[in-house]
């Protein structure tokens, strides 16, 4: 197996360019997604273009109305920062809970929606706070909505001499409640069957669900319904549990069946939206 070319730029300028010019090129992240599948033989590609020396990439900023997550902030930083706790504690958990420590800490923001498997646990949170994705080429920067960024199957919206340079996540709206669940089959560190992100928030008259689903479908899954005065919580549920039903579509591998999956969407889409609507319900 050939190891690879990697290349080091140190400017954004010069990152874009190399990603435009080189035909079978990869941004290298964090690696933990590049090293597994190299070892697994299932990767091949000639050039990497290792982004670790561009300044400003590993930046942690927070305004009046949000987060922005640089590209090479590991994951375990947005799960343990005071900040991101207190401004977006439905995006701090869901980033808390992606493989183990040890991934956590070397596996970036960039990297992780990059990589676009439809089981990961950050989307789901990043896609009930509608984040925002930026990305950079030679030719400019553009902006991507994260519910409109994962396309299909393990496909993003990454254009070929694109790279992500961060990701901005607005504050959670005031008095709104949130809620991640994650269920594993296998270890406690591994990836989910299912798992679910629900924000409840608020609104005159009316509480607006919003759900984010993962490794339910091919891509994660955003979800939204209002729960309206004369529902408990228990028809809640229920209409929560009828849309999550219209999108799920489990892939079967060695950590269940489909229908398995299917089972366990349910319980994580129920956990979440009930804990949600009780912590609104104590205010
Ligand atoms: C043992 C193990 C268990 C895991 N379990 C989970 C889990 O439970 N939940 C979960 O969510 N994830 C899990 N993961 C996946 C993990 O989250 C990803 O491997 C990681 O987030 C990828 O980030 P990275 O920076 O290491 O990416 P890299 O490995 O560097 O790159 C991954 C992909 O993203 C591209 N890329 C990287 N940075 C950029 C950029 N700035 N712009 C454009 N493209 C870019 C690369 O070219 C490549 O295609 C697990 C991984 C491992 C190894």
């Amino acid at each position: 197996m050939s190891a690879g070319r990697v290349h080091r730029p140190e400017t954004l300028e010069e990152a874009t360019a190399l990603l435009g010019e080189l035909d079978d090129v990869m941004v290298y992240g964090g690696g933990t997604a590049i090293q597994i599948l190299r070892k697994q033989g299932l990767l091949f590609t000639e050039d990497y273009v290792d982004i670790a020396g561009i300044p400003g990439l590993r930046d942690l900023t927070v305004t009046d109305d949000d987060i922005t997550i640089g590209t090479l902030v590991p994951l375990r930083r947005v799960e343990t920062d005071p900040r991101t706790r207190r401004l977006v504690p439905v995006a701090a958990a869901a980033y808390g809970q992606a493989a183990n420590p040890r991934v956590r800490n070397t596996a970036s923001a960039g990297g992780n929606i990059a990589h676009g498997d439809y089981r990961l646990d950050p989307p789901t949170a990043l896609v009930v706070l509608d984040a925002t994705v930026h990305l950079a080429s030679a030719a400019g920067s553009r902006e991507v909505a994260v519910r409109e960024f994962f396309t299909d199957f393990q496909e993003t919206d990454v254009r070929h001499g694109e790279m992500i340079t961060a990701i901005t996540v607005p504050r959670q709206p005031d008095g709104s409640r949130s809620s991640f669940v994650k269920m594993r089959s296998l270890s406690e560190n591994d990836w989910p069957c299912a798992s679910a992100a629900v924000l409840a928030v608020p609104e005159d008259g009316f509480v607006e669900i919003r759900m984010g689903l993962g490794a339910v479908a091919p891509t994660t899954v955003y979800l939204a319904f209002d729960v309206t005065p004369d529902m408990d919580e228990q028809q809640a549920v229920e209409a929560a549990l009828d849309i999550a039903d219209s999108v799920m579509d489990p892939i079967a591998d060695i950590r269940g069946s489909a229908s398995y999956k299917a089972r366990l969407g349910r319980v994580a889409v129920e956990q979440a939206v009930r804990s949600s609507l009780k912590e609104l319900s104590r205010d």
